[in-house]
């Protein structure tokens, strides 16, 4: 039986946290992070942010550059922490089998559950969205990595540019290969900068191209 596995990842999720602290954030380009003039970086950022090009692990000094009227936020880690309880609270509720990876990321192995996996999915993320004021996205696949690459998928094909996206990408069982075939290679979990350079250079640019060459080959490069 192949297993079903979910993965949610919270959006933006300091920011997050700070806009239900504080409304008045709301909309506006903020970021959380160290000040510019200590080398301070850019830890979260919001979704009015990005669409300024502000990124997270970016410089704050360039993110002001980038975005003149950024608002800049001293993080609160314990808040988040808190939060974030909550969060794994409710995933716990719904199965023992999670996976906690980050402060706002988690695998649930929910194939042994009877409910149908979208409608969990769905309300999951309604939950979290009404009680705690949070955006999540979240994958569904079966296995881990895929989960987490449907995740990053939808994330990535939000229209509404200062909106949290809401992501909710499901792969069928079957269709993994089919799914990952055209994503840029460097979706692939482990596949960072270098490893995307040097990839690039060998003509591969998808996750396809990667499962055309033979292993052995891969191995030695
Ligand atoms: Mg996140």
């Amino acid at each position: 039986m192949p297993r079903t596995i979910l993965h949610l990842d919270l959006d933006a999720f300091y920011c997050s946290v700070e806009e239900v602290e504080n409304p008045e954030l709301k909309g506006k380009p903020f970021a959380v992070g160290g000040k510019p003039n200590e080398r301070g970086v850019v830890a979260s950022c919001s979704y009015a942010a990005r669409a300024k090009g502000v990124r997270s692990a970016m410089p704050m000094s360039k993110a002001i550059q980038l975005c003149r009227d950024l608002i800049i936020v001293s993080g609160r880690h314990k808040l988040y922490s808190e939060y974030s309880e909550h969060v794994m609270s409710k995933l716990r509720n719904l199965t023992p089998l999670v996976e906690q990876i980050s402060i706002d990321e988690a695998f649930l192995d929910i194939s042994n559950l009877d409910e149908d996996p979208t409608r969990l999915a769905l309300d999951l993320q309604a939950d979290i969205r009404v009680e705690l004021q949070l955006p999540s996205s979240i994958g569904i696949a079966s296995n881990k990595l895929v989960a987490k690459i449907a995740t990053e998928v939808g994330k990535k094909s939000n229209k509404i540019k200062d909106m949290p996206p809401f992501g909710f990408t499901i792969v069928p069982v079957g269709k993994e290969a089919e799914f990952l075939s055209p994503l840029p290679a460097n979706m692939l979990w482990g596949v960072g900068p270098k490893t995307y350079a040097r990839l690039s250079e060998l003509g591969i640019k998808t996750i396809g191209d990667i499962a055309q060459w033979p292993q052995k080959e891969l191995i030695n490069l």
